[in-house]
């Protein structure tokens, strides 16, 4: 495996000793992408068969010291716009085309709208972002989509999206069944639809859809059709759907039942919503086998 793969394929939330900033070689931006951990409690609203969170090992911390992740993200910032970010392994061995620092991204080891600072701390590193003139660099959350709606949180999008920002929202199901056999979650499927249908109708959302084997078995055909089902709905609502990321297992998880789809298997799926839902943009995002 050369370093190139094993940094993409290296996404723990760790960098030297920083508490809550960490950089990675990401696919899905194709360039650098600086993640946000504003969940080192490791707490999380889901409880995802795919997850690959270690929630074995105790966090190093729980709590949210915004001063310190203001330092960590400002020397992570300069590391990637100076470029010595790219003298330091594994990111020396970036391509020439992934030597650019892409995006911003609240992503971490739990739901990041979960987090009470989450609106204090969007606000935070816009002005971080902004006082470099990083016009260009995204600023993603990556959400389960389960508290979109809640009054903090969308004081904290109305920032991000004044701020180049992008909003990748889960919906790994179409079924209530299967939503709750995958996501283990509390929070109503039906929420979880209204969020997003509510979200995309003000902006335009990313929906991130994780596919997988679980217990020997991938979606079946009415789960797909299904999650058609639910998209068409958002659209029809008048929800604006930017693009659909279809993604499968990438790293080892603590359920050895949770398994990646195989590649003709993500392509069969990604054709099917494909001619369900023309002219939407649908990125198909393969397993291991694609990095062996
Ligand atoms: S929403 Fe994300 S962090 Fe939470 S359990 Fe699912 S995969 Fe893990």
């Amino acid at each position: 495996m050369t370093d190139l793969i094993k940094a993409h394929l290296d996404h723990r939330r760790v960098w030297r000793d920083f508490d809550y900033c960490y950089p990675v070689i990401s696919r899905r931006s194709r360039g650098v992408s600086l993640g946000v951990n504003l969940n080192p409690d490791k707490a999380c609203n889901f409880d995802c068969v795919y997850c690959e969170v270690d929630r074995i090992t105790p966090p190093k911390r729980r709590d949210l010291d915004l001063d310190l992740l203001d330092r960590e993200l400002g020397l992570l910032l300069d590391l990637a716009t100076s470029g010595e970010i790219y003298e330091i392994p594994p990111f020396d061995s970036a391509r020439p085309e992934q030597r650019r620092l892409n995006d911003i991204a609240f992503s971490g080891d739990g739901e990041p709208t979960t987090a009470r600072e989450f609106a204090d701390t969007v606000d935070r590193v816009a002005r971080l972002k902004n006082q470099r003139g990083l016009d260009l660099v995204k600023l993603v959350l990556i959400t389960d989509s389960s508290r979109l709606q809640a009054p903090e949180v969308l004081k904290g999008l109305e920032t991000l999206m004044a701020n180049q920002g992008e909003i990748w929202a889960k919906l790994d199901a179409g079924t209530e069944a299967h939503y709750r056999e995958i996501c283990r979650s509390q929070v109503p499927f039906q929420r979880i639809l209204d969020n997003l249908a509510a979200t995309a109708r003000r902006w335009p959302i990313l929906i991130q859809t994780l596919f997988l084997s679980w217990k020997g078995q991938g979606p079946g055909e009415a789960e797909l059709e299904a999650y058609c089902g639910r998209l068409e709905a958002i659209l029809a609502m008048g929800g604006r759907i930017q693009a659909l990321q279809l993604y499968t297992v990438a790293r080892p998880t603590p359920e050895p039942e949770a398994r990646p789809l195989a590649r003709l298997e993500m392509d069969v799926l990604a054709s099917v919503v494909r001619s369900r839902l023309p002219g939407l943009p649908v990125e198909v995002y393969y397993g291991p086998e694609e990095w062996a």
